[in-house]
């Protein structure tokens, strides 16, 4: 894992501009980078035997994620890129770990920049909802529901992302009940299951 910060360069008073790579995701200036590699997503797969191999065989980056850290305020709004690797632990596509939001009523969108997959949605009650997305395809994360971005293509998936400054991250419940849905490849094709290892 790793990241760094320097949210003080951009004027959230009076505006400002930032660059994004519409292919690639990629900024040459944002505040904060974040990486994830297969060593930080452990328990997030299902399978651990090749989630093990994975990492003996060099531990590649599974998700990145370029945000501009945004005053903690419902008055700013926090934006990004999102750069999922296309790649499988076992059966399981690469994907994010997923993610509730601290303030959990707020929403946000998700504009696919380029590559192809879904965002998978899922809210306290259970209900959810698998969102196919490829360049041009925006999806709104209603209040309530985490989130998580799935690669079942063979490029770099590729989102930009924006939401209420002071949402937060609740990776927490997502790493201890895990999700009650799991998107699976079955003879070549994407195919929801039930998590066996979710908890209630
Ligand atoms: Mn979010």
């Amino acid at each position: 894992m790793s990241s760094n910060s320097n949210t003080e360069k951009f004027n959230w008073i009076q505006g400002f501009t930032v660059d994004f790579d519409f292919m690639s995701g990629l900024s040459k200036s944002a505040a904060v980078t974040n990486c994830r590699r297969v060593s930080d997503l452990l328990g997030v797969y299902l399978d651990e035997g090749a989630t093990e191999n994975l990492i003996e065989q060099g531990n590649p980056l599974v998700y990145e994620f370029y945000e501009m850290g945004a005053p903690e305020s419902d008055a700013h709004l926090a934006f990004g890129t999102s750069i999922t690797y296309p790649g499988k632990v076992g059966n399981e596509y690469f994907m994010t770990k997923g993610h509730f939001h601290t303030i959990l009523e707020t929403a946000e969108v998700y504009y696919c920049l380029s590559g192809e997959g879904y965002l998978l949605l899922e809210n306290p009650e259970g209900d959810w909802s698998l969102q196919k997305i490829s360049p041009g395809v925006m999806v709104y994360v209603p209040p309530r529901y985490a989130h998580r971005s799935i690669n079942t293509g063979t490029m770099p998936l590729v989102t930009f992302f924006c939401f209420r400054g002071d949402a937060g991250h609740d990776y927490g419940t997502i790493e201890t009940k895990g999700y009650r849905k799991l998107l699976v490849e079955k003879d070549g094709k994407p195919e929801i299951i039930n998590n066996p290892k979710w908890k209630a």
